[in-house]
């Protein structure tokens, strides 16, 4: 299914101009134009998917092969000395567009930015609850 007023939806299927690096039946990769560094590409599925929750699980199992060519590729050809695939899902963490995708964001040294987080220290009850709270059956 596709979203006329998604800009992600318009651009996978060919209706706004991207820079492709790579299409198939499934996906097309674009380069990001807001890049984190040289190389910064997106992943974009033709179908709307708004989130990873939305996402059927064949073409999320073939995102990640699609993701993992790329930055063989990428790696390859920008001699990049590291790579980070961020996928944001809600405003909370980062999303911005409401149309699954996945970055591909190859990293070099001294580039000056930064994906993490700073680690917290629960207590070991608390990583526990954690623990119950999640657990797959
Ligand atoms: P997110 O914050 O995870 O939703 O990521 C959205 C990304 O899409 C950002 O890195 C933007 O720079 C990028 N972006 C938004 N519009 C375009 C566009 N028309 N072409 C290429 N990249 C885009
Ligand atoms: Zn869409």
């Amino acid at each position: 299914m596709k979203d006329d007023h998604c800009i992600f939806c318009r651009i996978a299927n060919g209706e706004i101009p991207a820079r492709t690096l790579y299409e198939d039946e499934r996906f097309r990769v674009i380069l990001d134009n807001g890049p984190a560094t040289r190389g910064h590409a997106l992943i974009l599925p033709k179908e709307h998917y708004a989130d990873i929750y939305a996402l059927p699980d064949d073409l999320a199992a073939d995102a990640m092969v699609l993701a993992r060519k790329m930055a063989g590729r990428m790696h390859e050809k920008l001699h990049c000395d590291g790579f980070n695939i961020v996928q944001n899902n809600g405003t909370v963490a980062g999303q911005t567009v409401f149309h699954f995708h996945i970055h591909l964001i190859p990293r070099y040294k001294g580039d000056g930015q930064t994906i993490g987080w700073q680690p917290g220290s629960p207590s070991a009850e608390e990583l526990d609850q954690t623990l119950q709270d999640i657990l797959v059956e």
